[in-house]
């Protein structure tokens, strides 16, 4: 609690996004609490930013006077605020800024988009975009450099792929990166190589991609603050009262702090800063921030990148690639470096997540976290429990899977990928690894906490694609693949709760947050339909009616 209050003071934020005072009362409700002990009510109230009243129409009559603000649902339904519990904020709001390649169906498409774009751009610029997947497309393959130098000869090119693990870009581009057959792959990439001819290909897995991404000119400070307002915007608009920012660099942090501090921001935003780097130092030199800006942020977490993507077959697995035998992925970090970082992290109460797609990955953070707990036991610990996430905890070998609930450790997940991989996991993982793929059911009947998320911009980001995801596990048209082990779908109340308050306990929030009681922090999601009810397909056209964040209404469809 002293932390608590050192760091609002600290954080300067009473000087701006001031609480929401009015007292305002929502009636004619068709609400899910999410509180065991009365889970359905008609009415709420809330002030000063908090719930005061949950329960009936009638009850709630005595909060409608003075200067009470009424507010008629007609009968829509309400959940607890939703969590993105894990989302990379800046790219969000850059996907709507850059050349948006999601969508693209056919290579043809893609390059299409890219040739539109190629015309409006002046002669020797940059042109830069995200958001393919070759899956879609037929063949399934990776573009190629020639590709991109049929209609970009003279513009350097480079187009980051939907998971953000890969890229392809032009010979304009390798070019200026000097990168050619003898170019060696630096540690955790890798530059893919025509087999015949040794000529790369132009597309660049991981830390590869950085070979030629630092020489793209930087985007400006405004440029970058007006990405995580775009992105702000659009999670609001979507229903998310909070998002978990899965990493950002030290200036990133910056600029969240400085949009904050101007009043743009109503979001909450629960931020990790990427390690190890500049951003970790600082945050293990200057300690966390807690509930600053009104309740609105909180930076306690290291973000490890651990390991690559499925897709581009960088995730590290324990056997090769089903169908890549030559290769099983790789780390992108030393064991040994992350060691001592864990274990400062531990003594001084910062979360660590990582993310680990590969089950190899997975062990060996599993095994890391636990020989960090062993070496820093819990007296010796600012925070007893320390909540340690692993992201994405995608593909797990039987043996691992309890290791989640037995070490405290969050898997935290986002649904959306296991209906997009579906078209193309079995190949790369074969069907036996597919028992311990996106594995979520197993997961919570383990006892560990799920938290759930989007992984935006690498998935669509929305609440209703991810929350059909978690109960379908079916693509958006209702297609399962072969083995794709529907028995791994939750329940409603299961997805529910990984989106509200497994995502509030994966942020040390679930006294605040998570579910619609007196006293908790009044965000709010308000649907169109019935989630809980409605037939599934049902869900993927049901819209956001407006969002509530400290009892003030911050986005409503009109
Ligand atoms: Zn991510």
């Amino acid at each position: 609690m002293k932390l608590t209050v050192l760091f609002l003071i600290a954080a300067g934020c009473l000087a701006s996004t001031a609480l929401y005072a009015e007292t305002t009362v929502f009636i004619n409700g068709n609400i899910y609490t999410g509180n065991m002990k009365a889970p359905h009510a008609e009415a709420l109230a809330s002030k000063d930013g908090r719930i005061i009243f949950v329960g009936s129409n009638a009850d709630a009559r005595k909060f409608q006077n003075g200067d009470a603000r009424v507010i008629d649902l007609e009968g829509k339904t309400v959940v607890p605020g939703l969590t993105d519990s894990h989302c990379h904020i800046f790219g969000i709001g850059e996907r709507e800024m850059n050349l948006n390649l999601e969508g693209a169906n056919t290579l043809e498409d893609f390059l299409a988009k890219v040739k539109e774009r190629v015309t409006k751009t002046e002669r020797g610029k940059w042109i830069t975009g995200r958001g393919w997947i070759e899956t879609f497309w037929q063949p399934p393959q990776f573009p190629t450099r020639g590709d991109l130098d049929k209609i970009a000869p003279d513009n350097p090119v480079f187009l980051t792929r939907a998971d953000g693990h890969a890229a392809i870009v032009n010979s304009a581009a390798l070019k200026i990166a000097s990168i050619d057959k003898n170019t060696a792959n630096p540690f955790g990439g890798e530059i893919l190589k025509d087999k015949q001819t040794g000529e790369p290909t132009g597309m660049l897995l991981d830390h590869a991609q950085e070979l030629v991404a630092k020489n793209i000119p930087q985007p400006t400070d405004t440029e970058r603050e007006e990405a995580f307002l775009l992105g702000v915007k659009r999670e609001i608009d979507l229903g998310w009262c909070e998002i978990q920012n899965a990493g950002s660099e030290l200036a990133d942090v910056e600029r969240i702090r400085h949009s904050f501090e101007a009043g743009k921001v109503k979001l909450r935003v629960y931020n990790a800063v990427y390690a190890p780097g500049p951003g970790a130092t600082a945050l293990l030199h200057d300690g966390m921030t807690l509930n600053g800006y009104e309740h609105r942020f909180t930076q306690r977490t290291l973000k490890v990148v651990f390991d690559g993507a499925l897709g581009s077959r960088g995730a590290a697995l324990l056997e090769p690639y089903a169908d890549a035998p030559e290769t099983s992925g790789y780390l992108t970090q030393k064991e040994s470096e992350l060691q001592p970082i864990f274990e400062e992290a531990l003594r001084q109460g910062i979360q660590v997540e990582t993310h680990a797609i590969g089950d190899r990955a997975n062990r060996i953070i599993l095994d890391l976290y636990e020989r960090a707990m062993k070496s820093v036991p819990p007296e010796k610990r600012k925070i007893r429990e320390p909540r340690w996430r692993v992201e994405h905890a995608q593909i797990l070998s039987a043996q691992d899977l309890p290791r989640f609930a037995k070490l405290g450790v969050i898997a935290s997940m986002q649904p959306s990928h296991a209906i997009s991989d579906l078209f193309f996991a079995p190949s790369r993982l074969g069907k036996d690894r597919l028992a311990g793929a996106y594995a979520w059911q197993s997961l919570l009947k383990s006892g560990a906490i799920v938290a759930g998320g989007s992984d935006a911009p690498v998935e669509r980001g929305e609440p209703m694609i991810e929350f059909y995801a978690a109960v379908a596990r079916k693509s958006v048209k209702g297609f399962s693949a072969d083995g794709w082990h529907p028995e791994q779908a939750v329940a409603r109340e299961q997805a529910l709760k990984m989106f509200t308050l497994g995502s509030a306990f994966a942020a040390f929030e679930e006294q605040e947050k998570g579910s619609i009681e007196v006293g908790k922090l009044a965000d709010l999601t308000v649907l169109s339909k019935d989630i809980m009810k409605i037939p599934e397909p049902e869900i993927l056209t049901t819209t956001c009616a407006m969002t509530v964040v400290g009892g003030e209404i911050v986005f409503e469809r009109k």
